[in-house]
């Protein structure tokens, strides 16, 4: 707990305070193909850090699982490409040391949470974390999920709202957006396409994110949703994404925030 608004620095771009992030790529890392096209064009339409998954949660163990560090190596050569930061999940302790030599964030994902064993080793590394809120995990459970980063030595923590289960299944998660800002000094985004599951609400929801004083937004973009391994149907196209950005550009400016290009 402090007043000032922490400010997490993810290569050269940063999240918190004036600064809206916005993290944009695929669900999963694919082809080089697919990557190299989402790349170019999430960077040309502003986005700020690139994503994509090289170890995926997936529920069914018959679905695509990630391509591990083949991943990693793809997304970090698209990475420096095209001059955007990376970040990607981590599942595991065991996994740590190999994603910390390719990524510049590392993201806990939803379903890990509350995994304390790999909080607390993710705290011993000195990349900045994005921290996924768990789907019936409250909002003080998230907060002390992060102080086990923040007490281990890691202060750079972004907290990302994904929507939570409910009795609703209209959208994948209900969207709980009353849950972001004054709760703590630690910047926090909102995931609108995991919190709905539906291209179409995409965008008004990443709005209604950026108005209602969100630090950013993270958004599944992919060139060719129907051929995705993962999550198609929540991936914006790539002249959706566009339309996006020209909104949130303009909202970041009514709200006396920038979207800093990582340069
Ligand atoms: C993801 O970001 O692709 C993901 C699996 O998200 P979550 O952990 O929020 O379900
Ligand atoms: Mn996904």
């Amino acid at each position: 707990m402090h007043k000032a608004d922490t400010v997490v620095s993810v290569g050269n771009t940063k999240i918190g305070g004036t600064n809206l992030g916005v993290i944009a790529g695929p669900c999963a890392v694919e082809t080089h193909e697919f990557l190299d096209q989402i790349a170019a064009r999430v960077k040309a339409a502003g986005a700020t850090i690139l994503r994509g998954g090289a170890f995926k949660p997936r529920t069914s163990p018959y679905s695509f699982q990630g391509h591990g560090e083949k991943g990693l190596q793809l997304l970090r050569e698209a990475g420096n490409k095209y001059g955007l930061p990376i970040v990607t999940e981590v599942m595991d302790t065991k996994q740590i040391d190999l994603v910390c030599r390719y990524a510049d964030m590392l993201q806990i994902g939803a379903r890990n949470m509350q995994n304390f064993e790999l909080l607390k080793e993710i705290g011993q590394t000195n990349k900045p974390v994005l921290l996924k809120r768990g789907m019936s995990a409250t909002v003080k459970d998230l907060l002390m999920s992060a102080e086990y980063i923040l007490a281990s030595g890691n202060p750079n923590v972004v907290l990302c709202e994904r929507g939570v289960r409910s009795f609703e299944d209209l959208t994948r998660n209900m969207l709980d957006l009353a849950s972001i800002k004054g709760q703590c000094h630690l910047p926090e985004i909102v995931d609108p396409s995991h919190a709905t599951g539906r291209r179409d609400l995409i965008p008004a929801m990443a709005r209604a994110a950026v108005a209602a004083g969100a630090d950013g937004v993270h958004v599944e973009v992919h060139c060719c949703p129907e051929k995705a391994l993962s999550d198609g149907p929540q991936a914006l196209l790539p002249e959706q994404f566009d339309a996006l950005m020209k909104d949130i550009r303009k909202l970041a400016e009514m709200f006396g925030k920038r979207i800093q290009s990582p340069s």
